[in-house]
């Protein structure tokens, strides 16, 4: 793919329906919304929000679509899975250039890094469909053959962010499908275009009416009933921390099994044997990447003392080279954050940040353009105790701390009530061992940070929430295992009822 497609590919305004439901746009009654590209404050999109009530629609066309797909065979789902990439694939310039004017991200990172990353993850499920493991079936008794059946679980809802809005969509989604479940998903209501592409597409695919239904609508109430609603099955989120408590409590209603991917605050450790300029360059773009509106970004450089100054001059310097602005320009670095909103909250934390011990090296400022952009800011030596430390920032902000030895390396690195993921940068191979070993993450990279594949599990620990999405362990979340159980002896008096009947 190249990055020559602009969202000027796209028409001005487009007017759409919120919602596709049953297998077919769906124009909702609740408020009027516009999707805003960030960039420049234009309106993309407008619609009418799904309200609580469409949610009773769509839960009620996935359960009726479930038991056609999860009978389909394997090789039925895994077919209409690889067609879809392959149109995916075919409407990549369509992804790209709605991703781009919905959430302003650089046009380079979508064409490189979102859509083909989701087509990907498509066509690794479209292969993994066909090949669910268990147990092997057996005599473990004796007198019995012990089966196992992974059956789909049900109907999946599932609630998906703004920072990545095709990705996370794809990784809730496909292996759900892959599974046999059927599928209501509520995207973030400021980035819902390429959902909704997904879904249209998907039925060009084949996939049957039903399986698929997309809704666009608030979180505070289309959210919440979907969430709590009594006919979904499983319960899957990305999104921050705080509003997977409250879906999770939602969820808990009816006890609702949930999947939950939220917030990070990753650390990325620099020993003292490091390579100096490869973790510079490693900590700058991951960091940065995204404007550092991802949940795995690097946001606590932790940095060996011998090391430490040379270390924060040269991520300075680099920061303060980057590119910011237009997305759609090829050689941009870092488009905008997702809205004024959320700048102003990134701004106000990097300016308490000096009040509580920081220092700001390089950015803390606003450029002078007319969208929601900020300049790449490095803070050196932050109090751990400090909000910029603990708290998730979302935006292109790196903090810096020294250590003094490993054990205190190590220990800073789990000072944090999150855990999605890590890195440590040496050229040691036991510390590289010890470090993979004792962070508490759901995913370490030695001597690397953000890498992500179709094949390996992504998900955290703690406060960052459970369960996986990618690889096949995502299949745990959306299959359930059935042990069927049979008699091989014929006996009327089974061995085992020796245990009830004394007198026999
Ligand atoms: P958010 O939590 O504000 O919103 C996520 C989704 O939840 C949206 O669709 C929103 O409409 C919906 N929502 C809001 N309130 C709700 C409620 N009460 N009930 C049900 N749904 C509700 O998150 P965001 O601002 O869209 O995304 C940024 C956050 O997502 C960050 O915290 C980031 O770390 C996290 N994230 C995590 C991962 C991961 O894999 N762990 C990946 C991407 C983003």
């Amino acid at each position: 793919m190249t990055a020559g497609i602009t969202s000027s590919a796209l028409p001005a305004t487009q007017k759409l329906a919120s919602s596709w439901i049953d297998g077919a746009p769906v124009s909702t009654s609740g408020s009027l919304h516009r999707v805003i590209n960030p960039a420049t404050g234009a309106t993309v999109a407008e619609m009418a929000l799904a309200t609580p009530a469409d949610v009773d629609a769509a839960v009620a066309s996935a359960r009726a679509a479930l038991r056609g797909w999860a009978s389909a065979t394997p090789a039925e789902r895994s077919a209409v899975l690889a067609r879809l990439a392959e149109l995916a694939e075919a409407n990549a310039e369509l992804f790209i250039a709605e991703e781009v004017s919905q959430t302003g991200k650089p046009v380079r990172l979508a064409t490189e890094f979102d859509v083909p990353g989701s087509i990907d993850n498509i066509a690794f499920f479209a292969g993994a469909a066909r090949r669910l493991e268990g147990k092997a079936t057996a005599e473990y008794s004796g007198d019995h053959t012990s089966s196992i059946r992974r059956e789909a679980v049900g109907v999946v809802a599932t609630i998906t962010p703004w920072n990545y809005p095709l990705q996370m969509a794809v990784w809730k989604v496909i292996p759900a499908l892959a599974a046999g479940c059927s599928v209501v998903i509520k995207p973030a209501e400021l980035t819902p275009l390429t959902t909704l592409t997904l879904a249209r597409i998907a039925k060009e695919a084949g996939l049957p009416d039903g399986v698929l239904n997309v809704l666009t609508g608030a979180g505070h109430d289309v959210g919440t009933a979907l969430a709590g609603h009594r006919d979904v099955d499983v319960v899957t989120f990305t999104g921050s921390t705080a509003v997977g408590r409250k879906v999770m409590a939602a969820a808990a209603v009816h006890g609702h099994r949930t999947q939950l991917e939220l917030g990070g605050k990753a650390p990325f450790v620099v020993f003292d044997d490091a390579d100096l300029d490869a973790a510079i360059q490693g900590a700058v773009a991951g960091s940065l990447i995204n404007s550092g509106q991802d949940c795995t970004a690097a946001t606590r450089a932790i940095v060996a003392r011998d090391l430490y100054d040379d270390f924060v001059a040269g991520v300075g310097e680099v920061m303060s080279k980057m590119v910011v602005g237009d997305p759609e320009d090829p050689d941009t670095d870092l488009g905008p954050l997702i809205s004024a909103a959320h700048r102003a909250k990134v701004a106000d934390m990097v300016q308490r940040a000096p009040g509580q011990g920081g220092r700001v090296v390089t950015g803390g400022v606003a450029p002078d353009l007319p969208g929601a952009f900020y300049r790449p800011t490095l803070v050196a030596d932050v109090d751990e105790n400090s909000e910029i430390y603990r708290d998730e920032v979302f935006g292109p902000v790196l903090t810096v701390r020294s250590f003094t030895d490993d054990d205190d390396a190590l220990r800073q690195a789990n000072d944090t009530e999150y855990g999605l993921a890590a890195s440590a940068w040496t050229r040691d191979v036991y510390r590289a061992q010890r470090a993979s070993r004792e962070i508490s993450a759901g995913c370490v990279w030695i001597n690397d940070h953000i890498p992500i594949i179709s094949e390996m599990p992504h998900g955290g620990v703690g406060a960052s929430g459970f369960g996986k999405d990618m690889s096949d362990y995502s299949f745990e979340e959306y299959l359930t295992i059935k042990h069927v159980m049979s008699d091989i002896t014929g006996a009327p008096e089974k061995d085992w009822h020796r245990t009830i009947f004394a007198k026999r």
